[in-house]
């Protein structure tokens, strides 16, 4: 019976790709032309922070990029599906300002599969949190939306109200100097009971300097936090 109304559903709703609207198997899948248009972040990459190496280099298997050989990312683990480039951001940016929700599911499968070498179990799920002036006008938080099923695989908490978000003047066009200082102090721990001794997963769509899940790591830390790491869908890849 449920096959037939999954059947029934699917003639009336054909799942189609979301980027370029080809039939595919399964409602949320990429065909396979839009999926291999995407630069994916695989191995080799940081095994810390994620940072994709060049492919042809064979590293060992637990490689460490330069920041993260000298202990400058205080960040447990950090992983990013893909790499941001004109490719994810024409997902990434409809997505986060244009209410275009379609490709979320996509976006939070790719960053599911990214989890899989963190060897550890997250009991909260954080979606990087927006200033209530900002969520107010967007009317959602891209971050709750993409962390929502990544909570649900985890088996873990998603917390949206233990931190909070002041508002500041948008980071687009910053330095990573710049970015750091205007997120510094923007973010207070409102419930310390609930994010102590637990291992935090923190979710954002982009990762562009870092200084967001820095500064977020930085807070919870201090409110004691057992362990934090990130996931983003895409990342801004500076060399190094
Ligand atoms: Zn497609
Ligand atoms: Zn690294």
């Amino acid at each position: 019976m449920v096959k037939f109304f999954n059947n029934l559903f699917n003639f009336i709703y054909p799942a189609v790709c979301p980027v370029c609207n080809d039939f595919v198997e399964r409602h949320g899948m990429l065909c396979a032309k839009c999926w291999n248009d995407f630069n994916w972040i695989s191995n080799p990459k940081c095994f810390k922070c994620g940072y994709p190496f060049p492919a042809d280099l064979d590293l060992g298997p637990r490689p460490l990029c330069p920041h993260c050989a000298t202990g400058e990312c205080e960040l447990d683990f950090i992983r990013s599906a893909c790499v941001y480039d004109d490719v994810s951001k024409n997902i990434m940016l409809p997505f986060k300002h244009a209410s275009n929700l379609k490709y979320g599911r996509l976006m939070s499968h790719a960053m599911i599969n990214c989890l899989k070498d963190m060897d550890i179990k997250f009991d909260i799920v954080m979606p990087v949190p927006l200033a209530y002036k900002r969520l107010f006008k967007r009317g959602y938080n891209q971050a709750t939306l993409l962390a929502r099923p990544i909570a649900k695989y985890c088996n873990a908490i998603l917390d949206v109200d233990s931190v909070s978000r002041k508002y500041r003047q948008d980071m687009g066009h910053k330095t990573t100097k710049e970015r750091k200082i205007n997120v510094k102090g923007v973010f207070v721990v409102k419930n310390k009971d609930a994010v102590k001794d637990k291992n935090i997963l923190l979710v954002d769509d982009v990762m562009t300097s870092g200084a967001t899940f820095y500064e977020l790591n930085h807070v919870l830390r201090k409110a004691g936090a057992k362990s934090v790491c990130a996931v983003s869908f895409c990342r801004v890849v500076h060399a190094i």
